[in-house]
């Protein structure tokens, strides 16, 4: 496997061919001076030194001093906003052509053609996800229907309309789609799930109700969608490493992770992106498979194991969402609900559950998994949901963090 900074053979050469880009924009020049890197001198090795990007800091600063000094006219989009107010980012035409054009391999392992009809549920106005879905059916030259961000009930009424095969949305949305009775005779082939963490028992639900496939892609509004998408095998999301690189690190050092282990993804954009990435510490917790995939790809493999706050803590394994879930799933029979909220400074855990569930083996194994080093309780709370992808886990500690990391120290 030859990705990332650990171990990725062509990642200095990559990060040296990209650095008289990256030094063009303000934003990103003076993050490599405070990391006292020389001109020219970027490579894997000293890029660990830079201090890593937030949405914090993002935010802090107008989108015009991180984005490149272009003729070519642009778009101002913003993130999702579902964590919060949205980051702004300026996006050009050639940046949204790089997407379709790059992302193709992940629709040609799925089988998309251009005898599809796409369709987005969506906002696509200004958003950045939004807008990348569009280039990616239009890269295939695939005819889309924007559905917008509307009700299950008008998108039912609308994928009926245009007779759409692949549809792409959020996990949980296509879920309440799933749930409504006509949903089941939509001439759907697939769905592309993504935005939010897909569980295993979300996948079988969307694909039992919607008699389909469904298959998870990963991005980000900092840096766009898909990064990576499942194949076939819907055994992990094929990376496109080469594109952006990847780092995975423990938050409680800033340090690599040991291969194979959960981590914090942090991105640093390889091509010319109006407003490029270096280190941004994405938040998103995700592990590098090992093993290479039946598909017989190259790409490297991740699995999402969600957006977390507050995994910090010494001694504990960081609290995966998506892990959760699945021991979640092994005390109880339906789809259930979870949030997760950090009380007493951290020495205790509360799990809220949406249904019934055996809750003091379900305690006793989340203690197990996280070594003890917090108490966990479980509670029952009827309409619990979580509100936003960041919001799994609420941290209540005296001393929070928000979305600044720790490291580097
Ligand atoms: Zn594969």
């Amino acid at each position: 496997m030859k990705a990332f900074v650990e171990g990725h053979a062509d990642a200095s050469e990559l990060l040296s061919a990209g650095e008289p880009f990256l030094r063009s924009i303000s934003f990103c020049a003076d993050a490599l001076d405070r990391a006292g890197i020389p001109l020219g001198g970027l490579d894997s090795e000293c890029l660990t030194r830079v201090a890593p990007m937030t949405k914090g800091g993002l935010r802090d600063t107008h989108w015009r001093e991180r984005c490149a000094l272009t003729s070519e006219g642009g778009i101002i989009l913003g993130s999702s906003g579902t964590t919060g107010v949205p980051t702004i980012y300026k996006w050009t035409y050639s940046d949204l052509r790089h997407v379709g054009k790059v992302t193709q391999p992940l629709r040609q392992a799925l089988g998309v053609h251009p005898g599809d009809i796409g369709a987005v549920w969506a906002p696509i106005d200004r958003s950045v996800m939004g807008q990348c879905m569009l280039a990616e059916f239009l890269q295939e030259g695939i005819d889309v229907h924007i559905l917008g961000a509307v009700t299950p009930d008008v998108a039912l009424e609308q994928l009926h309309g245009s007779g759409a095969t692949v549809l792409k949305g959020l996990p949980k949305a296509l879920l309440g789609l799933g749930s409504l009775p006509a949903a089941h005779d939509l001439p759907l082939r697939q769905v592309h799930v993504g935005g939010d963490l897909l569980t295993e028992r979300i996948r079988r639900g969307i694909e039992t109700t919607l008699d389909c496939r469904c298959y998870n892609f990963y991005g980000l509004s900092e840096i766009y969608g898909p990064l990576a998408a499942e194949c076939l095998q819907q055994n992990g999301m094929h990376y496109l490493e080469n594109d952006t690189l990847l780092e995975v690190v423990d938050p409680s050092t800033g340090r690599p992770s040991a291969p194979g282990a959960i981590g914090v993804a942090v991105f640093t954009t390889l091509w010319e992106k109006c407003s490029p990435a270096l280190r941004y510490f994405s938040g998103d917790l995700v592990e590098v498979l090992q093993q290479p995939c039946a598909c017989g790809s190259d790409l490297p493999r991740i699995v999402h194991h969600g957006r977390l706050r507050g995994y910090d803590y010494e001694g504990c394994r960081p609290l995966s969402a998506l892990l959760v879930d699945s021991i979640i799933s092994r005390h109880s029979e339906g789809l259930v609900d979870f949030r997760l909220t950090l009380e007493n400074d951290g020495a205790s855990l509360a799990v809220f559950v949406s249904s019934d569930v055996d809750e003091v083996s379900l305690a006793d194994e989340l203690g197990e998994y996280l070594r003890g080093a917090v108490g966990v309780e479980t509670v029952f709370e009827e309409g619990v949901s979580r509100e936003s992808k960041e919001m799994t886990l609420v941290d209540r500690r005296t001393v929070t963090n928000g979305d600044v990391p720790r490291w580097p120290r």
